[in-house]
């Protein structure tokens, strides 16, 4: 599978290159002026892949469409940059999330390993686009650069065998979380802190597991303000990508488009007393699949 899924604010599905994938030569650090050339999916499926959800539950059609370099044949439609995407899975029916899934994290947060995975929920009405605005509540919102998962077909009871045929791909994220409602109850439920509206860029694409150098052991950073405060490594994780998915599919039956945002790493701001602030800026980088620029406000 080599393809990059993306969706344009007007609602269009689209091939992206790799234009969107690394930030510009300076790091992404001043006004970000990446672009991607785009392919109009319903034009190149007379209108079939149009609905982005639909393009997302057809992985072999979006593989048959590019070579193996994620390129679709012919003339693209156009260019874009980060402010032209939204959400490249708008309308999932779930969004699982986990916690404490780096030692490093949990030894920051001053937590002990749980012998389960962490699993809540980030409501889908949170979801937002790569370069769209984080609204801030309070003094406690918090970054989490996470790798997100997306599940590519209807399908449950998964052996870990099974589970990276099962994806689309994978894309960026960030859990923003804000800290006080996450731990207001006892015992804490983390769902309703980490889905404010604009607490769920991801982005920019869905990219196949085919286009990743090297899938089980991606560099994930998240700076603020230009300041690299996250810098991890997915190969760290403690529960992996393949028992992770396994694990939800024995619960509930997984369908096309629904996301698993995998933890994150060290570095959160509320460890170190220094959450998000109106008017910073949040940039958020998988090597190899994409970055993101967010700004608080
Ligand atoms: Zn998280």
């Amino acid at each position: 599978m080599a393809f990059r899924l993306a969706v344009l604010n007007d609602g269009r599905a689209v091939l992206l290159d790799a234009g969107l994938v690394d930030p510009p030569d300076d790091g992404g650090r001043s006004t970000d002026g990446a672009t991607a050339r785009w392919w109009d999916l319903g034009r190149l499926t007379d209108g079939r892949l149009a609905d982005p959800m639909a393009a997302v539950s057809a992985s072999d059609a979006l593989d048959a469409l590019t070579d193996d370099r994620g390129i679709p044949a012919g003339d693209p439609d156009g260019m874009v940059g980060l402010d032209d995407l939204g959400p490249p899975v708008p309308r999932p029916q779930k969004v699982f999330g986990i916690g404490m899934n780096y030692l490093a994290h949990i030894d920051e947060m001053g937590r002990a390993p749980s012998t389960a995975p962490v699993i809540f929920t980030k409501f889908p009405s949170c979801l937002v686009g790569p370069s769209a605005d984080v609204r801030i509540v309070g003094d406690r919102t918090d970054y989490e650069v996470e790798l997100v998962v997306v599940i590519g077909r209807t399908c449950r009871d998964l052996d870990e065998s099974e589970v990276w045929d099962a994806l689309a791909g994978v894309t960026v994220g960030q859990d923003i979380s804000e800290r006080a409602l996450q731990n207001a109850s006892a015992p804490a439920q983390f769902s309703l802190g980490k889905s404010y509206d604009t607490f769920g860029p991801i982005g920019p694409a869905v990219v196949s597991s085919d286009l990743l150098d090297e899938q089980y052991d991606l560099q994930l950073t998240c700076a603020v303000d230009g300041e690299i405060r996250q810098d991890g490594r997915t190969s760290h994780m403690i529960v992996g990508v393949k028992q992770l998915v396994a694990y939800l599919s024995a619960v509930c039956t997984l369908e096309a488009g629904d996301l698993v945002f995998t933890g994150t790493p060290a570095g959160v701001g509320d460890a170190q007393g220094r959450c998000l602030g109106v008017g910073q800026r949040i940039d958020s980088h998988i090597v190899g699949v994409g970055h993101m620029v967010n700004h608080c406000v």
